[in-house]
């Protein structure tokens, strides 16, 4: 089933609760909540307490995207704050499987992100342990880019890999300059999260 997850990262931060509730309203099927911590990328956006005042105020599934170079040391904080799906980066500073057995211990769906510059195969050796993995659409960190349309190869291999091996209840997101084209085309490709 395909599921449109919009970025919290452009509500209106003073009015984070009535715009949530909107998206909900609107349809959408998740709340994507970008985590930057200065260092994984060179932004910074917002931690684990905007994200637990929000889950006072709103029941959706939290899509926890985690652009931070530590996931091991905070995936905790998340869980506290209300994520239900973690993903983290597997450029990251730590080993994706204990990270991924941390993510499942917290009672939580794991999942990795690739930078574009990753190559899709990095990822095939995770596939069996995750729910789903996101493609970049874009260099992460910084809003406003247009979408990588040289990512879809990506997202195709991604699919058939894990259609090929019985992972066939794995997602593949697509994050970065989506929109109702950029999503057509993802789709085409294979991606079911948007
Ligand atoms: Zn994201």
């Amino acid at each position: 089933m395909k599921k449109i997850s919009p970025s919290i990262l452009s509500a209106d931060f003073a009015r984070l609760g009535e715009e949530c509730a909107a998206m909900e309203k609107a349809g959408a099927d998740e709340l994507h909540i970008d985590v930057m911590d200065g260092h994984f990328v060179p932004n910074i956006s917002y931690g684990a307490p905007i994200m637990k005042s929000l889950r006072k105020v709103n029941k959706m599934y939290f899509d926890t995207h985690l652009m931070i170079s530590e996931p091991l040391r905070y995936a905790e904080d998340f869980a506290r704050g209300g994520a239900d799906r973690i993903t983290f980066h597997l450029e990251c500073d730590d080993d994706p499987m204990a990270v991924i057995e941390k993510i499942r211990s917290l009672g939580l769906s794991p999942a990795i992100a690739l930078k574009p510059k990753t190559p899709a195969e990095a990822v095939f050796p995770y596939i069996p342990y995750l729910d789903m993995v996101l493609v970049m659409t874009v260099e992460p960190g910084f809003g406003g880019q247009s979408f990588m349309e040289d990512m879809m190869p990506k997202v195709r291999a991604i699919r058939d890999y894990a259609d090929k091996n019985g992972f066939t209840a794995l997602s593949v997101q697509v994050d970065g300059g989506v929109d109702k084209n950029t999503a057509v085309l993802a789709a085409k490709a294979g991606a079911d999260n948007f």
